[in-house]
């Protein structure tokens, strides 16, 4: 808690998290990068870490809590690793191999062991982690006469944090797939009976790039003269024009007619079946 803000402290693969209620800040796990701030909303007067003594309280709690993060990393690491002998040289935390001069395969820059000892392994120029530092560049083709050393910049306003804002209020993304969920859904409630049930769910729903819907629905199924009144009401919610019209084509079971019946599948399929059974028992004597 600051003042009457709550947050939560966590540390994620060693970069150190501050959330609170609309607002979290980040502090990564290379020692130059700068923290980073990041929320929900721009410059709202509600949002507490908008105001600079209480940016500066979480700042704080965020980097003690590095502090103590880093000090855990380099205990877990050879001492030759944060600390160079005479000669400048030290030993990589992660493969072994010691020397005064480290290469960045990401930036392609020129590192000293120092610099690499005081950094913890970062890359000072390009933030990169001791995963893409080596001791030889084995990457370029010249023996490493052409890369340049990597400067650490003085710590002007490295704590000074970058500031972001991050929307993570859930969006709706209409898309035609969703779009034909809910028409589905529609006409599955425009479904008196099981015939209409299997047509709602046999509909061939087509949604354009326009966002128009074209709801094909078959004729043995669904009476050609039933609005699907729901399916159009919740077209209109989505601003969607919608074109209706009917097919025929393969239906999955004999008899419609039966599913016009009833509502409830169970009695539909015994029908369905003693239908199917009693054909079955016909005697073929009659071609
Ligand atoms: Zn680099």
């Amino acid at each position: 808690m600051i003042g009457n803000h709550p947050y939560r402290l966590e540390v994620a693969l060693h970069d150190v998290i501050m959330a609170g209620d609309g607002w979290n800040i980040t502090l990564p796990e290379n020692p130059g990068a700068r923290p980073i701030v990041q929320t929900v909303t721009e410059n709202d007067e509600k949002c507490p870490v908008f105001g600079p003594a209480f940016l500066q309280k979480a700042l704080n709690v965020v980097s003690d809590r590095a502090v103590r993060v880093r000090g855990e990393i380099s205990t877990d690491w050879p001492r030759r690793s944060t600390k160079p002998d005479h000669d400048g040289v030290v030993r990589h935390p992660l493969w072994g191999g010691e020397s005064d001069a480290w290469f960045c395969l990401h930036c392609s820059g020129k590192l000293t062991g120092i610099q690499l000892a005081q950094n913890l392994w970062h890359c000072p120029g390009c933030g990169a982690s001791p995963l893409d530092i080596f001791d030889t560049a084995f990457w370029c083709d010249d023996e490493a006469k052409s890369l340049q050393p990597v400067k650490t910049e003085g710590a002007v306003d490295g704590d000074k944090p970058d500031f972001g804002v991050v929307d993570d209020r859930p969006k709706l993304e209409l898309n035609g797939e969703k779009i034909t969920l809910l028409i589905r859904s529609a006409l599955l409630d425009d479904a008196t009976n099981i015939s209409e049930k299997l047509g709602a769910l046999q509909a061939e729903i087509t949604v354009d790039d326009e966002n128009d819907v074209w709801i094909s629905l078959e004729e043995d199924l669904w009476p050609q003269d039933k609005e699907p009144v729901q399916a159009l009401i919740v077209a209109a919610k989505l601003g969607l024009e919608v074109e209706l019209e009917s097919t025929w084509s393969t239906i999955p079971f004999h008899w419609p007619g039966l599913g016009e019946l009833t509502s409830s599948t169970s009695e539909y399929t015994q029908m369905m079946l003693d239908a199917y059974a009693q054909c079955d028992s016909l005697p073929n004597s009659k071609t």
